[in-house]
């Protein structure tokens, strides 16, 4: 954006506050800021064609590292299995900032607003994201079940830290079968006195909640090969509840998955605002896990994001394409809720608000659609079920 005033006309906006579309309009822009939105289109505007601008999509839940896949790793089950290969992938890989690159771009091209990452490598990986590419927010992945893992863990953490600065950034203490209960409380604990977020996997599988609640099955199988299990981490009769507890804590958590979690747990969710479901539909759909309770948590009053994970998992990093399966998927849905979790719930999770408003960054989505079709649309039904002829570039 200049310092002189811009203005962008299009046939369909979504603020992202309401059912309503707004058709032609015109919105002008200030120095980034949004100033107005005026009715028609003003002589001088750039017309966007046949396009929709929404708010910006958010990517609540990525695994950029893994950006050079062309395709999701054949092996899908058991999750040990396919663990290992996100294991090898790592250890082949000769370039990863080419990954994590192609990744942003990727993403750049599906028009992510905001794409939280769970970082394992250095922040020297990481390009400097420019205009019209989203803004990375690192959430530095913490593992760790022996005494020697835990005290490197919270050294690296610490270096972390200092060296984040003042950018937005958070710790992804990864999952209830890879850090030891005294480390998730250092982060949580971290995150209180630093008021930032996390991000933790959390019922994901089934096998996690055996291994909460039983001690046994093949994720313990998989830690007792390496020598990484011990049978005194958990009670028996341990639940994902137990550690939402823990989390509730902090000042903000994102849950990726959350597949199995329960009636009671949803309800705990519910009563807790500061924590956010992130559902990668496709990731879900891949595993084969049974139906997510998304729409039960959305009746309870969750905020339910959409992430794509990595892609180990998913064929793409488009958030837009999460849109589209969904509603093939649940064509009862309101197309509403869809957008929301989309756009706005995302960036909720991240602490943001970004409803299309006078007085807020002039950052949305803009949705090229399929010839014609934008001017005979009038609902949000009828723009979630729109063919996208490609999304952004972000503005
Ligand atoms: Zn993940």
């Amino acid at each position: 954006m200049t310092d002189i005033a811009t203005a962008f006309y299009t046939p369909l906006l979504w603020t992202g506050e309401s059912d309503e579309v707004l058709r032609d309009v015109t919105l002008i822009c200030e120095q980034g800021m949004l100033v107005e939105i005026t009715a028609g289109r003003s002589p001088n505007a750039t017309d966007l064609g046949n396009a929709a601008i929404i708010p910006p999509l958010v990517n609540a839940h990525c695994h950029l590292e893994f950006s050079q896949l062309k395709q999701p790793f054949v092996t899908n089950r058991p999750f040990p299995k396919w663990i290992g290969e996100t294991m090898r992938t790592r250890r082949e890989n000769q370039d990863v900032s080419a990954a994590i690159r192609a990744g942003i771009e990727e993403s750049a091209r599906v028009s992510v607003g905001f794409l939280a990452d769970v970082k394992t490598q250095p922040v020297g990986c990481y390009p400097q994201t420019g205009d019209n590419q989203p803004e990375v927010i690192l959430f530095q992945e913490v593992i760790g079940l022996t005494d020697e893992a835990v005290t490197n863990q919270k050294e690296q953490i610490s270096a972390f830290v200092q060296e984040s600065g003042s950018s937005r950034f958070g710790l992804s203490p990864h999952a209830p079968f890879t850090v030891r209960p005294d480390l998730l409380e250092h982060c949580v604990q971290l995150s209180q006195d630093m008021g930032i977020p996390l991000m933790m996997h959390l019922a994901e599988t089934k096998a996690e909640l055996e291994l909460l609640t039983e001690g046994t099955g093949e994720l313990v199988d998989m830690l007792s090969q390496f020598g990484m299990w011990s049978a005194d981490m958990y009670p028996s009769g341990t639940r994902p509840l137990d550690l939402l507890k823990v989390l509730s804590h902090a000042p903000r958590v994102l849950l990726a998955h959350g597949n199995y979690l329960d009636e009671q747990e949803i309800q705990f969710l519910a009563e807790h605002p500061q924590m956010h479901i992130v559902y990668c539909p496709r990731t879900h759909h891949y595993f084969g896990h049974t139906q997510h309770p998304w729409q039960s948590m959305l009746e309870a009053g969750v905020n339910v994001a959409i992430g794509t994970d990595g892609r180990g998992s998913n064929p793409d990093l488009s958030i837009w394409n999460e849109v589209r399966f969904l509603k093939q998927q649940f064509p009862d849905v309101e197309p509403r809720r869809l957008l929301e979790m989309a756009t706005i719930n995302g960036a909720k999770s991240l602490g943001m608000e970004t409803t299309i408003q006078i007085g807020r960054p002039a950052n949305w989505t803009l949705l090229v659609l399929r010839n014609s079709e934008a001017k005979l649309m009038t609902s949000l039904q009828d723009l979630c079920q729109a063919e996208v002829l490609t999304t952004g570039p972000w503005i």
